[in-house]
């Protein structure tokens, strides 16, 4: 694979850009792999990248039915933090807030990461100590988060109204090492360095069916024939419950649609993150100027990729009480995709019923923030043939076990 760099760039202009190459290769599917992905949003990707690159597994396959980062990681918001409460999930996250630092570099791709903090505003008493607990733990974590007052919040967002008629700001948790990065960029970044690896990345290819014998996985059927692998990991976020059924078994996971919308563009107004989640709305502003907005995720299981309407109406009546500055703002489009919820708001990421099938899903509305980490967590249990370190508290048997990780505060709107 050729360098990006500015000399590319420059003895490419000299030649009229045709020495370019494909970012990855478009292969036909072998007859069978040591390990077949299904998936390729941002989380089956960097699984692929880290195998290859950590443990130097390339004999790999990511099938995907549609484009690469066509699912949720090309429609989130882009939220990166790792302010959790609890232990396990705070060492995940961080560990990927890390690996986003430098990813561009690692990738040498340029992922627009984007360290601009990220606020998360106290809008009522309760709230207001819910976020204290969460910045000592935080410290105790190791993770740098800090409150800040409303004085202080108003000198960073001076669009704020923090005398606000229903909820005034009170406070806010502040990560000022959280931000943004360009969702497809991940996607194509991680896909460019598998791929160059040695990594087959196979689009419109559907996975129909699991083949299995004897309690075991042998491979799998999809819409371009049938693959055998050794080892099978499923990362199709949404999709998980349907592909959980093709091998037999249930998954504790809810399938629902969350959506987002982008107003037209603006002078720049906002350069961090904020999250008001009483209210029930987050906003931060694209490099085009377009705010970005998110809201809630629908009340009842569905697979539309499109959202309610009464959503937007809702997460824009309520983020006008806090910025009523956007009121006048024509809303310029709106999307949505389908989340995987587990009980607990935390991931699943472990071995299934299935031997030799392994899952990774139950990110919910917050896993783009967790891309690297999880690629990184979900290739080291492949390779190893059992959840290690990070993975190992996700496993899917805390449910029947009582083991909750509960993140239901960290990741309600607050994604
Ligand atoms: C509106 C919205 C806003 C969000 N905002 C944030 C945010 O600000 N910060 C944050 O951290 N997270 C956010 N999220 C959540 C985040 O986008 C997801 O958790 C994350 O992208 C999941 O990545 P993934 O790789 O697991 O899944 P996806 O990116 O959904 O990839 C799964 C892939 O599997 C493919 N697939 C499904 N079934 C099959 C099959 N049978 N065969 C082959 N391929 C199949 C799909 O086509 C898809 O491409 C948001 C999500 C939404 C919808």
């Amino acid at each position: 694979m050729k360098r990006y760099s500015a000399f590319a760039i420059a003895r490419e202009a000299f030649r009229f850009h045709s020495g370019w190459e494909r970012a990855w290769r478009s292969p036909t599917p072998k007859a069978e792999y040591d390990v077949v992905i299904v998936g390729a949003g941002g989380h089956g990707l960097a699984t692929a990248y880290y195998l290859a690159k950590n443990h130097g597994i390339t004999n790999v396959a990511v099938l995907e039915k549609g484009w690469l980062g066509g699912g949720n990681t090309g429609r989130n918001t882009t939220i990166i933090r790792s302010n959790y409460l609890q232990d396990e999930s705070a060492a995940i996250f961080e560990l990927s807030r890390s690996l986003y630092e430098g990813l561009s570099q690692e990738l040498n791709y340029n992922i627009m990461f984007s360290p601009r903090g990220v606020m998360m505003l106290a809008q009522t008493e309760h709230e207001l100590r819910a976020w204290k607990r969460t910045a000592h733990a935080n410290r105790l974590a190791g993770i740098k988060s800090e409150m800040l007052t409303p004085e202080r919040i108003k000198e960073i967002v001076p669009i704020i109204e923090i005398n606000g008629p229903r909820y005034p700001v009170l406070g806010g948790l502040w990560q000022a090492r959280g931000g943004t990065a360009r969702h497809d960029a991940v996607a194509w970044g991680y896909a460019r360095g598998a791929s160059d690896r040695g990594v087959d990345i196979i689009q419109q290819c559907e996975v129909t069916g699991i083949d299995q014998t004897g309690g075991k996985v042998t491979g799998v059927q999809t819409s371009k024939g049938a693959i055998k692998c050794k080892q099978l990991c499923v990362v199709v976020a949404g999709s998980s419950g349907i592909l959980a059924d093709m091998a037999g078994f249930r998954l504790p996971i809810e399938s629902m649609s969350l959506q987002a919308l982008v107003s037209e563009p603006i002078k720049p107004v906002l350069d961090c993150v904020i999250m008001a989640n009483t209210v029930h709305g987050y906003m931060s502003q694209s490099d085009k100027g377009e705010l970005v907005i998110g809201g809630g995720s629908d009340g009842f299981n569905n697979y539309t990729q499109r959202g309610s309407f009464h959503h937007i109406e809702e997460t824009v009546r309520a983020l006008i009480e806090t910025f009523p500055i956007i009121s006048r703002l024509k809303q310029l489009r709106q999307w949505g995709g389908i989340v995987d919820m587990t009980g607990d708001r935390s991931p699943i990421i472990g071995k299934t019923p299935l031997e030799g099938m392994f899952i990774n899903c139950g990110w919910g509305t917050g896993g783009f923030k967790s891309i690297p980490g999880s690629g990184w967590a979900t290739a080291e249990m492949l390779a190893d043939g059992e959840p290690r370190d990070l993975a190992a508290p996700f496993t899917m048997d805390r449910f029947t076990q009582g083991r909750m990780i509960d993140e239901s505060v960290a990741a309600a709107v607050a994604h």
